[in-house]
């Protein structure tokens, strides 16, 4: 039987039922998803799928990544309601590349852990199932384990086994809704230019669920527990200095009012320069590299290839001596006696991130 997967917090569950009632069957999973966004999710997803399957002993394909394709199937039905037909869509092109797929690989029968998902809707998708089994001869196994208990029960699972728990179903036309009825940026479809691992970005817990891996490999004692904290994220940053843009590293955790100031540099010492304005403080690169232990040349190459994100907190630390603190620090080749103009827009808000200990 060719079991087409979703995410490990579906499938996990599912596969165990499967195997209980169908013993004798040689199982394969198949990971065809090409709904998932950005990218970096779907490796995410994908990683901890193939840690799930391999703890139940289930061999795992992985589908192509048709993002293109899919996208072009739901042209004109990105705005439309999750559940709607842009999802009836998705549940068809999935179902349907994965009977081609079991036909392919000589499989008779075909499911989807999609059914266990409290979000889908299991009518659409006996529908679909059965129309693909009469067009192909390859049987549909239609199964409802979310009822009864079946949701509590899925749920122990995923922590019993520190599955990774994503909290959007999958594409951007659902995320986008969702985060503004959050009143929260949509911060999983952007990557800074640095490519720096940002908190409770993408990358992030593709480190943290590597790790895990990692860890349970070694047999070694864990726990995954989440952590609220203030998140941070630069969405544009400028400098200009007597009207010419110039190179400049905008540190984490820095905002100014309104977006946009200026001012001189007013006051400096242990070459920190205090602007006159909005309080914006400066750094020079060679500061820079001397309270990171650096060897930077100029800003550009650490604005391409900055430190991680925790040690840069921790020289904003060494110079403002608050842990709290908002104000817009910037590291610039050198500071001059002129008019800075900083465009700066960022957000900070409240999130929760998961962390091993
Ligand atoms: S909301 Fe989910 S099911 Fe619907 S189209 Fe997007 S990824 Fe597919």
């Amino acid at each position: 039987m060719l079991v087409h997967i979703c995410c490990s917090v579906d499938s996990h569950y599912f596969l165990e039922r499967i195997q209980e009632e169908f013993p004798d069957e040689e199982l394969v999973g198949y990971f065809y998803d090409p709904n998932i966004h950005p990218y970096g999710e779907y490796r995410l997803r994908y990683l901890d799928v193939e840690y799930s399957c391999k703890k139940l002993g289930i061999k795992l394909l992985e589908g192509a990544y048709n993002l293109e394709e899919w996208l072009k199937k739901v042209k004109g039905m990105e705005h439309l309601p999750e559940k709607g037909d842009r999802c009836t869509v998705c549940y068809d092109d999935r179902l349907e590349t994965t009977v081609k797929k079991a036909q392919e690989l000589g499989h008779d029968k075909f499911t989807s852990t999609l059914l266990i998902s409290p979000k889908k809707s299991q009518e659409k998708l006996d529908k679909i199932g059965h129309n693909l089994q009469s067009l192909t001869g390859v049987e549909f196994i239609f199964r409802d384990y979310r009822s009864g208990n079946g949701q509590e029960k899925q749920g122990q699972r995923v922590k019993e086994n520190q599955l990774y728990r994503q909290n959007y179903c999958g594409c951007l036309f659902g995320l986008e809704p969702q985060r503004a009825a959050q009143k929260k940026i949509m911060d999983e479809m952007f990557n800074p230019i640095s490519n720096q691992v940002l908190p409770e970005s993408i990358e992030e817990r593709l480190e943290l669920y590597n790790n895990r891996t990692k860890l349970e490999e070694e047999e070694k004692e864990y726990k995954i527990i989440k952590q609220r904290f203030l998140n941070y994220r630069l969405l544009s940053g400028k400098v200009n200095a007597a009207k010419q843009t110039i190179p400049s590293y905008i540190m984490c955790y820095s905002t100014v009012n309104r977006n946009r100031t200026n001012g001189r540099v007013e006051y400096t010492k242990d070459g920190i320069s205090y602007l006159n304005r909005d309080e914006v403080k400066l750094m020079s690169i060679e500061k820079f590299n001397e309270l990171a232990n650096t060897n930077y040349s100029c800003v550009k190459e650490l604005m391409y290839n900055p430190l991680r994100f925790e040690l840069e907190q921790e020289i904003r630390n060494k110079v403002i001596k608050n842990p709290f603190d908002l104000s817009a620090l910037i590291v610039l080749d050198e500071i001059a006696d002129v008019k800075y103009e900083i465009n700066l827009h960022a957000e900070t808000y409240e999130d929760v991130k998961e962390a091993i200990i």
